[in-house]
């Protein structure tokens, strides 16, 4: 068949010409943007691979110790820089992570240019470098799939990886125990297909990483679209999209509903005797303060200035007392600054109603409203209930 007779140096061409064509159009996405460190990185190992590979090429001209060292000590250094970019687009490259790494990767390049200078023969020297390789690639991808944050992409290549670190430990040990010819002259299918491996991989890992750089930058216009820049809590479009959904459930599963709608009593006051960073500490103790009270199903959102909402599904009358009493004397107990030990109270207006067709936000909110509107005229620090109107 055709694809037995590939020659291994014409896919180690295509390999170099892919990894040079990922560059460039890395180059090209990134140039109106600041760069990251892991994309410049990625940068960096792609070009140290195609480097490693034109040296091997050519090393058939030139068969030396020293071109056998330098290719394959740039190969493998630019694999492991691969794998760090990786790591450092998922946040997993702690200071620990790197210092334990690096040492890693320079024993090695060490071990390799040790057993090169001994004068091993190839077939011991390519179970080194495959022995390497996969060595390289275990820590990284063990990395890529705990991550409990890891989306499918990031899985799937993962699993990419995790193929070549198979392969390589087959090839370490088909090098020594068997008399198949992995020369990269050779024609062998098993050389074939060994090498057309590593071109899927570095297709599949040079697209992954432009996807999962993009996959990472949708995630932030995303949160920054959605949350309060100040207190990392919901925006008001958000939380109003969310209940929406939130109030459709409930009343799918006839469940009661709570809305609350909560303001921070004299604000002003703490603006104008403190300054306004000390009014933004306060509404973010705030905002941490009920987050902390909150379940994860329940929704809080910054509704504008110093006004918060609060959507509690499934809790009634007498769940949403308890709770809003509690978040008050939350509040009431806590305070902002360590020095300065600022007090500061809510008011909290609120409603329970079994959802409907009619069971709107606007409805809701216009309803608390007039309940918070109460708390403020009974003297503030209090909570009204929409009954109590
Ligand atoms: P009340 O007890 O009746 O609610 O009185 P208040 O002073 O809290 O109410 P008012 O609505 O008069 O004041 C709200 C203030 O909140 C006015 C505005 O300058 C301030 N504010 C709104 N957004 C922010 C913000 O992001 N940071 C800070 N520091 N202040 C803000
Ligand atoms: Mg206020
Ligand atoms: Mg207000």
């Amino acid at each position: 068949m055709f694809l037995f007779n590939i020659n291994v140096v014409t896919i180690l061409i295509i390999l170099i010409l892919g990894h040079l064509l990922t560059s460039v159009l890395i180059i090209a996405y990134t140039s109106q943007q600041n760069r990251s460190k892991a994309v410049n990185m990625f940068l960096l190992s792609k070009l140290l691979q195609a480097a490693g590979w034109v040296m091997l090429i050519m090393r058939d001209n030139t068969p030396n110790l020293v071109s056998i060292i330098v290719s394959n000590s740039i190969l493998f250094t630019g694999a492991a820089l691969e794998l760090i970019a990786l790591m450092i687009l998922k946040n997993t490259y702690t200071e620990a992570v790197r210092r334990s790494y690096t040492a890693l990767v320079i024993c090695c390049i060490i071990v390799f240019v040790a057993a090169a200078a001994y004068g091993f023969p190839e077939n011991v020297r390519i179970t080194f470098t495959s022995s390497i390789t996969a060595i390289l690639i275990v820590f990284p991808v063990y990395k890529l799939f705990t991550d409990k944050k890891a989306s499918r992409l990031q899985k799937v290549i993962a699993a990419f990886y995790s193929l070549t670190m198979f392969f390589s430990i087959f090839r370490a040990i088909a090098s020594l125990t068997t008399d198949l010819d992995m020369n990269l002259a050779s024609t062998s299918i098993f050389n074939t297909w060994s090498f057309l491996l590593l071109y899927i991989v570095m297709l599949a890992g040079s697209t992954g990483f432009i996807l999962l750089e993009k996959e990472k930058q949708d995630l932030e216009l995303l949160k920054a679209a959605s949350f309060d820049g100040l207190t990392n809590i919901l925006n008001r479009k958000t939380f109003i999209l969310r209940a929406k959904e939130l109030i459709s459930l409930c009343m799918r599963k006839q469940e009661k509903i709570s809305f609350l709608l909560i303001d921070i009593d004299d604000f002003k006051k703490i603006n104008d005797k403190y300054g306004h960073f000390v009014g933004d500490a306060v509404l973010q103790d705030f905002a941490n303060t009920l987050k902390n009270q909150l379940r994860n199903y329940d929704l809080f959102g910054r509704y504008g200035g110093e006004e918060f909402a609060i959507l509690l599904p499934g809790a009634d009358e007498k769940n949403v007392e308890e709770v809003v009493e509690r978040l008050r004397s939350k509040v009431e107990n806590s305070s902002v600054d360590a020095d300065l030990k600022i007090k500061y109270t809510i008011s909290i207006g609120f409603f329970s109603i079994l959802p409907d067709e009619g069971t709107d936000i606007d409805m809701l909110y216009k309803l608390c409203d007039q309940a918070l509107y109460l708390a403020k005229f009974h003297g503030k620090n209090c909570c009204r209930s929409v009954a109590e109107v």
